[in-house]
């Protein structure tokens, strides 16, 4: 009998292993595939999310330090630079490989093994893997969006709600990567619908990739051989396509015995697409929660700590994308007129910001036009 068992190892499996077992919880994680594993990601790691993790990252894992954004849009190129760290490059097989060890090193439990279905009882929740079963007080189901476990709590996720993305990992000279690149995300806007293509520098390649509305994504192939033709890579890239959360629309994310992290849970920034962050916050949340409340109080305690913590932000992450999307060319004509927005959007990365101040601050200072503009999709959304 464990304490807790999670499916699933990513970020938000093991940050929760790593905590749980840490307060002394006899944690088990299984995770389905032999790591290290090759995951889908940009790989960016924001500094919030560094500073999630409880120890430094090694110098081996940081392969680029960010320090700005380029923004393109047709044929204009906005770029800001904070003279100060907002994101590492990592590449995730080696990064999730590492935070499964450092639960392993704290004393959690690690099976190879794909999680197949659970079943509560009203003291236990019985998980059932190819390998047997395995018995628990809590389960934590930390297994991304594309299983199946998460939904006998949330449900079947609805298209609206689902992004969908296809990268790839382009090898280049790590100096001509400098060159191009000098410390910057390079994020192309008008290449994919309700969402952005993405250059990003990584140490001997580029992870390059669109992602967008999964409801909208007819061509996403299509759209992405474009999206490499048009910045001169290669055609003949193995591409990966993959499913990534729209959070911020409140659902349930915990019932009884069972709590859903990270991409399970649909944690993902709608504007941004990060996860990770969000992932190693909810992963930490559900550990505490299991430890430090009882039983009858876990899943009412961890829905609300969610919703307080993490998701009011992405609501408000959710709205931006909605404006920013809907009327792309005045978004980017105010980030163009006033260096000030880009600067405040870019402390979110850093913790110094947030969504929810960047938007409050945002709207007092639009002009006027832009504002009605703006008033004008507010209300035809129903915001
Ligand atoms: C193309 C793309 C680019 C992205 N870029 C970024 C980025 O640059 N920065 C950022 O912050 N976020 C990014 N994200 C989002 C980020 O990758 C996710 O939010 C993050 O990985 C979520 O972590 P997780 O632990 O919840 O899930 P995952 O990382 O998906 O981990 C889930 C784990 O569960 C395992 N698993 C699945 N099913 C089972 C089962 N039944 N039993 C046992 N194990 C199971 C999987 O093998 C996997 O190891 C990107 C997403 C995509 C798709």
């Amino acid at each position: 009998m464990y304490d807790l068992i999670i499916a699933g190892a990513g970020p938000a499996g093991s940050a929760a292993a790593r905590a749980a077992a840490m307060m002394g919880l006899k944690t088990l994680i299984l995770e389905k595939d032999a790591f290290p594993r090759y995951k889908p990601c940009g790989g960016a790691l924001s500094d919030r999310a560094v500073s999630q993790l409880g120890f430094p990252l090694p110098k081996v894992l940081c392969e680029r330090t960010i320090t700005g954004a380029r923004i393109h849009f047709r044929d204009r190129v906005l770029e800001r630079h904070k003279g100060s760290r907002l994101t590492t490059l990592v590449t995730r097989s080696c990064f999730d490989q590492f935070l499964l060890q450092k639960a392993e090193d704290s004393g959690a439990i690690h099976v190879t093994a794909k999680v197949l279905d659970y079943r509560e009882t009203d003291d236990c929740v019985f998980v059932s893997t190819k390998n047997g079963i395995y018995r628990a007080r809590f389960l934590v189901i930390s297994s991304g969006c594309q299983d199946r476990l998460k939904n006998k709590i949330r449900g079947q996720a609805a298209k609206e709600s689902m992004g969908v993305c296809m990268v790839t990992e382009v090898e280049e000279d790590d100096r001509i990567i400098e060159e191009r690149l000098n410390g910057s995300l390079d994020i192309y806007f008008g290449v994919a619908e309700m969402g952005y293509g993405w250059i990003f520098p990584h140490r001997g390649y580029y992870s390059v990739g669109i992602g967008g509305l999964a409801s909208r994504q007819m061509h996403a192939r299509k759209m992405m051989m474009e999206f490499l033709k048009a910045n001169g890579f290669p055609l003949n890239q193995m591409l990966h396509g993959h499913l990534i959360p729209q959070g911020g629309r409140g659902e349930m994310v915990a019932r009884g015995r069972v709590l859903l992290t990270g991409d399970s849970a649909g944690f993902v920034d709608a504007f941004s697409g990060e996860g990770i962050y969000y992932a190693l916050r909810s992963g930490q949340i559900a550990a505490q929660v299991i430890g430090g409340v009882p039983a009858s109080k876990v899943a009412e305690t961890y829905q609300s700590r969610c919703k307080k913590e993490i998701g009011d932000e992405l609501g408000y992450a959710l709205q931006l994308s909605k404006m920013m999307h809907s009327h792309p060319e005045i978004f980017l004509r105010i980030l163009a007129s006033q260096d000030e927005v880009l600067d405040r959007y870019l402390e979110i990365a850093t913790a110094k910001g947030s969504y929810k101040g960047f938007v409050r601050w945002l709207v007092p200072r639009l002009p006027i036009s832009i504002l009605r503009s703006f008033m004008d999709i507010f209300q035809s959304k129903g915001l």
